[in-house]
């Protein structure tokens, strides 16, 4: 990531977990830094470069947590995204399922920021289990219906209501509404789960901010799951890889639905702002020109 940041503005458009005694003090909160308020019920979303892979950092009030950790080597962005935001202590982390490209880089995250709470679907790997366990951390299973509060804002799992074994499919899918804007993260979500989460969003307002799924694999993001989500502006989180992932042809769809797109390949760390009064405003750590070609060069 260099060092230059794009902004751009983005007008409006129309579970709990047991408690357990960690095994080491954790820090005491400190004084949030200058501008940040912990109490003001503005949320951060923050999309980390780290190439291949997902790492998310939310952050509402003095709450933070992160979806996903990248894959191994990401550690520098991640701790780098808290550090910009001023996070110091996660309260929790989400793992939307267990391949080494969302998993990777979570295990020392773990071990060194001690979340209270892990929300996931299915069995960590050994190597996260044992991080989540050296760190104290509760681990939630969490299925559809579930309600996760992330801080001031609030998420709802829409995905999976059951495991299918295939860890792509049974990736959790969170939809977090913060002031009136809903973000959707989708993991890898594919196939019939991703048609059942299409058609929840459908029966609610369009979803503003989509994580497309699987690194814009073809074999997800739908024409269909696009209609019924409508998203307003969608990131592809995604790096050099050997898939072709972003298709052309799921850049092509979104593009089609009237979505903006970016890439965290193109744009680098995207990180978007949401008030408490809904206004929205998006930074870019690279450029802020959104994809407009759905070609392999167009989104890199
Ligand atoms: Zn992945």
């Amino acid at each position: 990531m260099n060092a230059t940041t794009a902004a751009a503005s983005l007008s409006p458009t129309p579970g709990p977990s047991p408690a357990r005694t960690p095994k080491t003090p954790r820090p005491t909160p400190t004084a949030p830094p200058a501008g940040s308020s912990a109490t003001s019920g503005a949320t951060t979303v923050a999309f980390v470069d780290v190439g291949q892979g997902d790492a998310t950092v939310i952050k509402s009030g003095s709450w933070a947590g992160l979806i996903d950790g990248g894959p191994a080597g990401s550690e520098p962005a991640v701790e780098a995204a808290l550090a910009k935001l001023g996070v110091r202590r996660l309260n929790a982390v989400v793992v939307s399922h267990m391949h080494a490209d969302h998993t990777g880089g979570l295990t020392r995250i773990v071990s060194e920021w001690r979340p209270r709470t892990a929300y996931v679907a299915g069995t960590p790997t050994s190597a996260l289990a044992g991080a989540l366990r050296g760190a104290g951390t509760t681990v939630v299973q969490v299925r559809r219906g579930a309600t996760v509060r992330f801080g001031a804002a609030q998420a709802k799992v829409l995905s999976p209501a059951g495991l299918s074994g295939d860890p792509n499919s049974d990736s959790v899918v969170l939809r977090l509404d913060a002031s009136g804007k809903s973000f959707l993260f989708t993991g890898d979500c594919t196939g019939p789960n991703e048609a059942v989460v299409g058609s929840i969003c459908a029966r609610g307002p369009p979803i503003f901010v989509l994580k497309v799924a699987h690194h814009g694999s073809r074999y997800s993001t739908t024409s269909s799951f696009l209609a019924h989500t409508r998203p307003r502006v969608a990131v592809i989180s995604v790096g050099p890889n050997s898939y072709g992932h972003p298709r052309p042809a799921t850049v092509g769809r979104l593009l089609a639905g009237g979505s903006r797109v970016y890439t965290t390949w193109r744009n680098g760390g995207i990180t978007f702002r949401v008030s408490a009064g809904g206004a929205m405003s998006v930074s870019f750590s690279r450029s802020s020109v959104p994809v407009k070609k759905a070609t392999a060069a167009g989104v890199r």
